[in-house]
């Protein structure tokens, strides 16, 4: 039997120009002529400015080191450990690929260290990795940001202005989850529809109440045949973890707008029996060609990516790193429900196996099942319901892109900035106004990325805010209360679980419950930060 052979790029029309370099030992980018930038992967527009004429460039094969992991799982094709990196070329764009002739090893690695593209003939194709080089004079990056950073950001757009309306106008009057952990006897469907269930019993609605549903993971389609609806509208945006806090912007508007009066929102995931299997993308996908063939294990090796660039620039240390989970396995003692609630310490953290370094399995999330759901309708209709009302005062959503190496800034999420100026913004608050936060944790840095984009605190200090106790009982700003997808439960999109904690806060009702809390936000991340989403929940109306 052959030993397995790692996955290989399977080259479509638009990028075979690039494969076609990469046999030739020929790095091929392409160069905007109206504005110069040179772009990768191929791609038909310059996302910069729009133009779609450009001519070819082949690269000068210079480069730098700007973030990695060292990888130390088993993946078909690759002997662990091996060294996962994004580089940064001469010219500009960032890539994924692997780092060769040189050590798997923290001691020989350094962010920023010189690079030069080599070829790796397969089978089929060639792939660029990278060796370590001398530095080069002149220093093609002499003038540059640090690492990661990118040398031009592309404009941002703010969005129209928040239309000036009733802010809370609409309100999650229902909220339940299902039970969490291990369920092998449950499909995804079945867990969508037994949240649906548990949602309408929490607010003493039924089906026949229901005239708008949303969900991801499953089609809308699905769930209305399974509970026998045909509602006036339906919402199947999927981006990952977050899919739900766009949910409930969407269902707001559709509120506000007429197009229903109650909207249910489902999740449902068996991400840790896998009953029914799970989807993949084909093998023309931009990440599939361009990500995959350098041995990813998926999230735990590709969402980790951009840390290392955010580490170095603003020196965190891997001890404040294991504080994020240290401190949400406190919270998660407090909740019957958390799938591990013993406490733990840095050390503990610092021991447990190396799954992609500096990341250990201490950093990253659970994977389990479960599923939740939330009701929506108009808050004048909910004097008449059982549970006091958490209006939406304000939300936001973005998305940027769905290979975490081309992050714009992989120091800091442009999408993240986007959902959540918009939902400061939109809900008419500050961020002193936060009175308890859920910042999505699929690992450690995730929520940290979460607070600097908030803007609780500058860029690079959200580590040693929670490392020095912040975040904890009793702390400025108490967050992932429920102790988050690292101990609470983590089914795959674990957004609507951030969500419904922030609703038990906001009733005063969550077991692990702070004081007087009148403002939660629930902010989430999809895909490898790919897309974003953040709601501004509150027991009053604006
Ligand atoms: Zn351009």
């Amino acid at each position: 039997m052959s030993e397995p052979s790692r996955p290989q790029p399977r080259p479509t029309p638009d990028t075979e120009r690039f494969w076609d370099g990469c046999r030739q030992g020929e790095l091929r980018l392409q160069r905007c002529t109206s504005c110069g930038t040179v772009r990768y992967p191929p791609s038909p527009t310059c996302r910069r400015c729009g133009a779609d004429d450009d001519e070819e460039l082949v690269a000068s094969g210079r480069a730098r080191l700007a973030s990695f992991v060292i990888h130390h799982r088993a993946v078909p094709g690759f002997e662990p450990p091996y060294v996962i990196a994004v580089v940064e070329l001469a010219e500009g764009p960032r890539l994924m690929s692997n780092l060769v002739d040189v050590d798997p090893d923290p001691e020989a690695l350094q962010v920023g260290m010189p690079l030069e593209v080599t070829f790796l003939d397969l089978d089929e194709t060639s792939l660029p990795v990278f060796r370590p080089a001398e530095a080069p004079d002149p220093d093609p990056f002499a003038d540059a940001p640090p690492p990661g950073v990118p040398r031009v950001h592309r404009p941002e757009v703010a969005g129209p202005p928040p239309r000036p309306r009733d802010r809370g106008a609409v309100a999650i009057v229902g909220a339940a989850e299902t039970e969490l952990g291990k369920l092998p006897t449950m499909s995804p469907l079945n867990l969508h529809v037994d949240a649906a269930r548990r949602a309408l019993a929490d607010c003493g609605l039924t089906t026949d109440d229901v005239d708008g549903v949303a969900c991801a993971g499953i089609s809308p389609v699905e769930l209305t045949h399974a509970l026998g609806l045909t509602p006036t509208w339906a919402d199947g945006t999927a981006v990952g973890g977050c899919s739900f806090m766009l949910h409930v912007r969407h269902a707001v508007a559709a509120i506000e707008s007429g197009l229903a009066t109650t909207v249910l929102v489902t999740h449902g995931e068996s991400g840790r029996s896998r009953v029914g299997g799970i989807r993949w993308g084909g093998p023309g996908y931009l990440n599939q060609q361009f990500e995959v063939p350098y041995g990813p294990m998926g999230a735990p090796s590709l969402f980790t990516l951009p840390a290392m660039a955010w580490m170095d620039r603003y020196g965190i240390t891997e001890e404040q790193l294991a504080s994020v989970a240290v401190v949400q396995r406190a919270w998660a003692a407090h909740h019957p429900k958390a799938y591990v609630r013993d406490p733990i310490t840095v050390d503990d953290v610092l021991g447990s196996p190396l799954i992609a370094w500096p990341f250990r399995k201490l950093m990253c999330c659970l994977v389990t099942d479960g599923g939740g759901a939330l009701v929506l309708t108009a808050a004048d209709r909910a004097a008449d319901l059982p549970q006091p009302p958490v209006h939406v005062l304000g939300s936001g959503e973005s998305v940027e892109t769905p290979m975490v190496s081309q992050m714009e800034d992989l120091t800091s999420s442009r999408a993240f900035r986007t959902a959540t100026r918009r939902a400061l913004a939109e809900a008419g608050i500050t961020v002193g106004d936060i009175d308890h936060l859920m910042a999505y944790d699929a690992f450690v840095h995730t929520p940290l990325y979460a607070l600097e984009a908030l803007g609780v605190v500058e860029p690079g200090e959200a580590a040693a805010f929670v490392a020095e106790g912040n975040t904890a009982e009793g702390g400025r700003l108490p967050m992932n209360t429920n102790g988050g997808g690292l101990s609470y439960t983590h089914t795959g999109m674990y957004g609507m679980f951030a969500l419904q904690e922030s609703v038990r806060q906001v009733r005063g009702s969550s077991p692990a419950q702070v004081d007087g809390v009148e403002v939660s936000v629930a902010h989430g991340v999809g895909g490898m930060f790919a897309a974003s989403g953040t709601v501004v929940l509150a027991g009053h109306r604006g």
